[in-house]
């Protein structure tokens, strides 16, 4: 963006003739590298020399919108030619803010120059954006320490499920950014793959997605203050209804002639959101049917234990759907939507309707160790380079709290994510993959933003080491690591810190 621009013309006669009557005068105008160029020149070049610093720091002045001597002094400014001649503006007082364009040029007995300031898109000087960014997390793109998602792998897992199901409507779950996969990343790999509709937790999550560009349907699984109903409405974003008096608030607060799309949440044993009684939803329905305002686009459950080998809760959840539901008047059109990534994979389907679908997208297994699956491909690898290799004696110590201590000489690398990225602090003892898949452990402990592994031998910086994913035969997965932490693959991937890039390979 031009913030500034300005001309002038000297005459270079004029010039040189005060410069001879006050000798002082150079010395105000030039600063002592340009003094220099200058005492190095003869006769008329000498002449044109001057005249042009002198009408160049004018124009300056007048691209910044000050007089000289109220803002900038001549010295402020300093212009000395380049190595093929051309006059650059090395110092002047916005160095910092704006990019400085010049020219000077003479014709006859004068020398005319232009300023145009620019300002730097890349350029924030401390402070300016202060109000923009306050709210804004630190976007990571410099590292050497990334996530890599699987457009494929996503594909994949998504034809796999669908054929599995035979499902007419696949909601893909992008929840908590798309489960720390990356929300950009996974939404166009979805949208590739042709998903019908997206579920996420929290109306900022929807709002983020209306703003990427997603079209289809997107539904919000968890419950939505009445107070952002014009939000929804804006962003035609579903939101489902947990209560009759959640509904209620909803309707009163809805502007006129504004339309609210909404889903039901029936719980059936879930004991977490939704509607657990016939007569609540029977009011709920009909006040949807009776309510121009209010579409509703579906109906929904959320099992419990569909990702556990003992069927007797999961099946007592279905007859509790049937019961509460077979008989509501409900719309014809609408998506009924009850399977999660375990129900979609291993039992018989109690809907053909619509599935939400999170896990099984990401290719990882829902149900930990309890039942396995051979079907889905894992999308995220999460990979860093080497950043510092050294060889080190027997007996040095490694990280906080010298926890380990080499026992012969060895070669330790350094790399730079860590807990605060994800990595969790209980990892050490795990180890990562070579290229050529060789193990080496992480030693020491793994500090905020850094941690060490052990290397069989000297090796480059910025050889990359994979923490998860596949190398070859090797393979290190969310499941692996959740294991090791005593935890399910889910609270690993949220974990993995947004200061980490995310990008989308095939
Ligand atoms: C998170 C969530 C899902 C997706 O579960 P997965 O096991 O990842 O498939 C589906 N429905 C609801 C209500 C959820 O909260």
């Amino acid at each position: 963006m031009i913030v500034g621009h300005g001309i002038d013309a000297q005459i270079i006669s004029q010039v040189s003739a005060v410069a001879e009557r006050r000798p002082g005068f150079v010395d105000v105008i030039l600063t002592p590298a340009e003094r220099a160029v200058y005492d190095a020149r003869k006769g008329k070049h000498r002449q044109e020399f001057l005249a042009g610093r002198f009408s160049i720091k004018e124009a300056y002045s007048k691209a910044i919108g000050t007089g000289i001597g109220s803002q900038a002094h001549w010295q402020d400014i300093e212009i000395l030619p380049n190595e093929a001649g051309q006059p650059v503006m090395v110092k002047h007082p916005r160095q910092n803010q704006v990019v400085v364009h010049i020219s000077i040029s003479h014709t006859g007995d004068t020398v005319h120059s232009s300023v145009i300031l620019e300002k730097a898109v890349t350029s924030s000087v401390a402070g300016e954006n202060h109000e923009k960014v306050a709210n804004q997390a630190v976007i990571s793109t410099r590292r050497p320490a990334w996530i890599e998602i699987s457009a494929s792998a996503i594909a994949q897992n998504i034809a796999t499920v669908r054929e599995l199901t035979g499902t007419h409507h696949f909601i893909a779950i992008v929840k908590a950014n798309a489960y720390g996969h990356g929300l950009a990343q996974v939404v166009t790999a979805a949208k590739q793959a042709n998903v019908d509709g997206f579920g996420v937790a929290t109306i900022d999550e929807g709002i983020w997605l209306r703003q990427y560009g997603v079209m289809e349907p997107i539904f919000i699984l968890g419950v939505t203050p009445a107070d952002y109903v014009d939000d929804l409405v804006a962003h035609q974003l579903i939101p489902v209804v947990t209560s009759e008096a959640w509904l209620d608030a909803v309707s009163c607060k809805l502007s006129r002639q504004a339309t609210l799309v909404l889903s039901i949440g029936v719980d059936t044993g879930m004991g977490r959101i939704g509607i657990r009684h016939q007569e609540e939803l029977q009011r709920v329905v009909e006040k949807i049917n009776q309510n121009d305002q209010l579409i509703l686009k579906g109906i929904g459950m959320h099992f419990a234990t569909a990702d556990e080998k003992d069927q007797t809760y999961y099946q007592q959840q279905v007859k509790t759907w049937h019961k509460l539901v077979d008989n509501l008047p409900l719309p014809s059109n609408i998506w009924y939507h009850l399977a999660n990534s375990a129900t979609s994979l291993w039992h018989e389907q109690p809907s053909h309707d619509a599935i939400r679908v999170g896990a099984a997208m990401y290719g990882f297994n829902p149900s930990g160790k309890e039942i396995t699956t051979d079907k889905l491909t894992p999308a995220l690898s999460l990979k860093a380079e080497l950043v510092h290799v050294k060889k080190v004696a027997a007996g040095t110590a490694i990280s906080y709290g010298a926890t380990y201590t080499t026992t012969q000489p060895e070669w330790i690398g350094t790399l730079p994510l860590g807990y605060a990225d994800g990595y969790a602090r209980q990892l050490q003892g795990m180890y990562g993959l070579l290229p050529d898949g060789r193990h080496v452990e992480m030693i020491g402990r793994i500090a905020m933003d850094q941690m060490m592994v052990r290397l069989p031998e000297d090796m480059p910086i910025g050889t990359v080491i994979t923490l998860v994913g596949k190398v070859g035969q090797e393979e290190i997965t969310l499941a692996g690591l959740a294991d090791h932490l005593n935890t399910i693959p889910y609270e690993v991937a949220t974990s993995l810190s947004t200061r980490l890039p995310r990008k989308l390979v095939k």
